[in-house]
């Protein structure tokens, strides 16, 4: 037997065939997971898709009904949380009241018996590594929102975990900290190099923040990937509707000009609007324009009618109801020199696309 290759890096998370059941219920259905060293990862999926159970798994909160959980290289499916390296930040902080910041940061020092001058000196660091320098001699209470979110995360890293999970840490703050919370995450995740695994429904958090991501749905995960990845080629009619910014052409009347029956994804910036009798300026309109401004080769054209046209920022977003069955598909246009002169809600149309464009999903 040869020796079955080993990678030059050790994953800090690798679940294998992991489920969970409460009763009847299966939070968590046969998840198989890698999260590499140093990587910012985000489980994404809406409510009651099993996030939550699968971090508490990770963390030892809760034991798998079958399957194998490693950290680091160490399996550790039957340890309970506080022999796994792996701390645990809530979306409710859970910081000690009566404490002061400092106290708080250096709490897991203080438990581990770790002498005053060295826990004061590594909590200030960590108070420096969330921007929070001067707040120490303060109480939890005599901060902002995002103010205790980062002590929270300060007192997770103080003894430089192997693993921060992260439960929809950003849940409680309004849109603007949110946001602002969202940059400090990545900068403090940077900065540190520990593996970050977060939780959130939120597509634009976890498309925004991570290095990869799995989507969840039902306690499947149904697909890893890039934020990019997941974007461009969603696998399953779940994680494009879900993501939520492309076209899905299911109706199987539009579907027959495409090719074979089934669910498909189509960018929005993909779809060219044309007028029915071709390109406004003519045969030259376009590279992609076959003579007379015919449809290309590899190009598909169906017609429809225009419902909704919207400026939104720099782009125009035409939304067109397509006359074969009953699918609308939304077409984003970067400039409205672009857009047929006729282009009002009511006006008929031809959508272009190449046939490469239209993405066939899995159930
Ligand atoms: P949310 O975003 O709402 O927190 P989630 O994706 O984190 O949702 P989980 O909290 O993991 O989902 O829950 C997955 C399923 O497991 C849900 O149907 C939930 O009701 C169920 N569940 C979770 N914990 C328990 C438990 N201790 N006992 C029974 N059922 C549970």
């Amino acid at each position: 037997d040869r020796p079955a290759p080993t990678s030059a890096a050790t994953p800090a998370v690798r679940l294998t065939a992991v489920t969970k059941e409460f009763g009847a219920l299966r939070a968590v259905d046969g998840a198989e997971l890698t999260i590499g060293e140093g990587e910012f990862f985000s489980l994404l999926g809406p409510s009651g898709s099993g996030k939550t159970t699968l971090l508490r798994l990770i963390a030892g909160f809760e034991r798998p009904t079958s399957g194998r959980i490693e950290l680091a290289g160490r399996e550790v499916t039957a340890l309970p949380p506080s022999r796994r390296d792996v701390h645990t930040v809530f979306q409710d902080y859970a910081l000690f009241p009566h404490m002061t910041v400092e106290q708080n940061v250096a709490y897991a020092l203080t438990v581990a018996g770790v002498r005053k001058p060295e826990r004061l000196a590594r909590a200030r660091a960590a108070l420096r590594t969330v921007r929070l320098d001067d707040h120490g001699p303060r109480r939890p209470d005599q901060l902002s929102g995002g103010q205790r979110q980062r002590v929270a995360l300060a007192r997770a890293l103080i003894d430089d975990p192997g693993l921060l999970l992260l439960d929809e840490p950003l849940g409680a703050l309004d849109l603007q900290l949110r946001q602002e919370m969202q940059r400090e995450l990545q900068r403090i995740q940077r900065a540190t190099g520990v593996t970050f695994l977060l939780v959130t429904h939120d597509q634009e958090e976890a498309l925004t923040l991570s290095d990869r991501l799995a989507v969840l749905d039902r306690g499947r995960i149904v697909q890893t990937g890039s934020p990019l990845e997941i974007y461009d080629r969603p696998a399953t009619a779940f994680v494009a509707g879900f993501i939520g910014t492309t076209n899905l052409l299911r109706d199987q009347a539009a579907v027959r000009v495409i090719g074979a029956p089934g669910t498909y994804s189509l960018r929005p910036e993909r779809i060219r609007i044309v007028a029915p009798d071709g390109p406004k300026d003519g045969p030259k309109g376009s590279e992609k324009d076959g003579p007379d401004g015919a449809p290309g080769p590899g190009e598909r054209c169906v017609p429809g009618r225009i419902t909704e046209i919207a400026h939104v920022g720099a782009h125009t977003r035409v939304v067109v109801r397509l006359d074969a069955g009953d699918d609308r598909l939304t077409a984003v246009r970067l400039n409205s020199t672009d857009l047929p002169d006729a282009a009002r809600p009511g006006a008929a149309v031809h959508l272009r696309w190449n046939a490469a464009d239209a993405l066939p999903l899995r159930d």
